[in-house]
């Protein structure tokens, strides 16, 4: 069967990357969390004391820029790919708070964007991706054969990413994470570089009632259609 590219695209915590995982490892297609990247740049920043508070030192990143290497590597256990940095298993790190509220400022850089979305598309180069995002359909891949934009309410978002970080015991308030979820919003949707917006040809997918089951269904009948369509 044609081999095609997915972009799923939207905003933190809407569930996509739980949907873009499932659905790779049904179709037998790669994922690459695009979120991860910028994560791990951020991480990378925080290890070698870049941040003064909130502000990182931008021209400090720009030149260790090169000395920045991600990848990805299938976890045999989880069945799911685990993201390195440097050769070092970062995936449970990149998820804690530090990095998510210090996480959007490092994604508005544009030599970090630039950068990353070169390697997203060496990546993405053989299609048979499923890519989730901010800009996957409108930077990363504009011709991509589908694209999904996915979003529920903060609300339903925060408690989601609640019930993730506290299963894997991680401490955190409910309050704290609907702050950190409207604030990445806000940043991701005005930044000036592959702010976060709906594709014109993407189909919305608001799935703040919707079980995971539903989801699965709603997603693989949109990807065989655009299979057939592309066939
Ligand atoms: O998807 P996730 O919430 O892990 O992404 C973390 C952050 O990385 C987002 O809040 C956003 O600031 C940034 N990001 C981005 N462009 C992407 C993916 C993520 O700017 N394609």
């Amino acid at each position: 069967m044609k081999k095609i590219t997915i972009a799923i695209d939207g905003y933190s915590s809407s569930g996509k990357s739980t949907m873009a995982k499932d659905l790779a490892r049904e179709i037998g297609y790669i994922y690459i969390d695009t979120g991860a990247m910028y994560r791990a740049v951020t991480l990378y920043a925080i290890q070698h004391q870049l941040f003064k508070g909130e502000e990182v030192d931008a021209d400090q990143l720009e030149q260790q820029m090169s000395d920045i290497s991600i990848s990805f590597r299938l976890n045999e256990e989880s069945g799911r790919p685990d993201t390195y940095l440097n050769g070092v298993n970062v995936e449970q790190r990149i998820r804690e708070m530090d990095v998510a509220e210090r996480v959007s400022f490092v994604a508005a850089l544009g030599f970090v964007r630039r950068v990353l979305v070169a390697q997203q598309q060496e990546m993405g180069r053989h299609k048979g991706v499923v890519m989730d995002g901010r800009d996957v359909g409108t930077v990363v891949f504009p011709d991509a054969e589908l694209k999904i934009f996915v979003t529920a309410s903060p609300e339903v978002r925060a408690q989601r990413r609640v019930d993730e970080l506290n299963a894997k015991g991680l401490k955190t308030s409910y309050e704290e994470v609907l702050a950190n979820v409207k604030k990445r919003d806000h940043i991701d949707t005005t930044r000036k570089e592959g702010p976060l917006v709906q594709a014109e040809d993407a189909v919305v997918l608001d799935n703040s009632f919707m079980t995971l089951e539903e989801q699965k269904n709603w997603l693989l009948t949109h990807y065989k259609k655009a299979v057939s369509l592309n066939g």
